[in-house]
């Protein structure tokens, strides 16, 4: 029995130094945790803290020569990016001329061509297809008898059309660009004056449209907001013209808004311009 007891008494003493070693155990875990969680959870702080990391002790010493292949700007260094930021990422690209502010739309020593330019037998004259010099075709007898039959259904609303320029030779509108620019600057002057070669009036189907007795208006912003003017705008594709500058559309067809200036195109195409609110350019597909 005695043999029994003691057996029994070793056993639970056993346990209980088993019980307070777990406890112990468990504590020192519990106190790690909390103490790593101090550190904000940062082991290698921890341990560098208690003194079992040291990187400066246990690294070996850096070779002769290493700094040169540190200090090298690498594209995974934080440090290098914001010291040395690469040059490649920086490097501007090629000006697209969207981006950049209306220049005035010409191709800086461009030749005039030998033959005017078709586009969907469209002939097109802009900023970036001029016409040769000697296209001389006068003023189009289709667009001028299509411009008629307009005046004369304006009449009805009592409005008084009239086409104060159409067709322009190529050395008339020398002798106007020159006087514009001898005036305001060419820089000036190629926003609402083309050059030689560039202007649409030499294809003879281009008309500037105003009021008989209201010269005022003529070749003036102010036509836009006549009577007259907002007739012509709501009307003219009937009659095969299309506003050939409209408002904010300068980047594409290189001039500013002019309320007067009408382009003979027909009527098929004059109608599909009209209701899709496009230019020119846009339906031929140039710019
Ligand atoms: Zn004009």
């Amino acid at each position: 029995m005695k043999r029994r007891q003691d057996r029994r008494r070793t056993g639970k003493k056993q346990s209980k130094v088993l019980k307070a070693m777990l406890l112990i155990v468990v504590a020192a875990i519990a106190g790690l945790v909390i103490w790593i969680g101090a550190n904000g959870w940062d082991v290698k702080k921890t341990l560098e803290q208690a003194g079992l990391s040291n990187s400066d002790n246990e690294l070996p010493e850096p070779p002769l020569g290493a700094e040169d292949t540190k200090s090298e700007p690498s594209i995974e260094d934080g440090e290098a990016d914001e010291q040395n930021p690469p040059v490649a990422e920086v490097k501007p690209e090629e000006p697209s001329e969207d981006d950049q502010p209306f220049d005035g739309g010409y191709v800086e020593g461009q030749q005039l061509p030998k033959e005017p330019t078709y586009v969907k037998n469209i002939l097109i004259a802009n900023k970036k297809y001029p016409l040769p010099e000697t296209f001389a075709p006068g003023e189009s007898k289709e667009a001028r008898a299509a411009f008629e039959e307009m005046a004369a259904e304006a009449k009805l609303s009592s409005f008084n059309l009239t086409a104060f320029s159409t067709y322009r030779s190529y050395d008339y509108q020398v002798t106007l660009y020159n006087r514009y620019a001898d005036r305001d600057g060419a820089e000036a002057a190629d926003r609402y004056s083309a050059r030689p070669g560039y202007s649409e009036h030499q294809t003879g189907l281009a008309f500037d449209i105003g009021e008989v007795n209201h010269e005022k208006h003529w070749a003036s912003s102010s036509f836009g907001s006549t009577e007259a003017g907002k007739w012509l705008l709501a009307n003219a594709h009937r009659y095969g013209f299309i506003l050939r500058y409209p408002n904010h559309k300068e980047q594409i067809t290189g001039y500013m808004h002019e309320a007067w200036h009408y382009r003979y195109v027909g009527k098929p195409i004059a109608e599909e311009i009209f209701k899709k609110n496009i230019t020119l350019e846009e339906y031929l597909g140039v710019d």
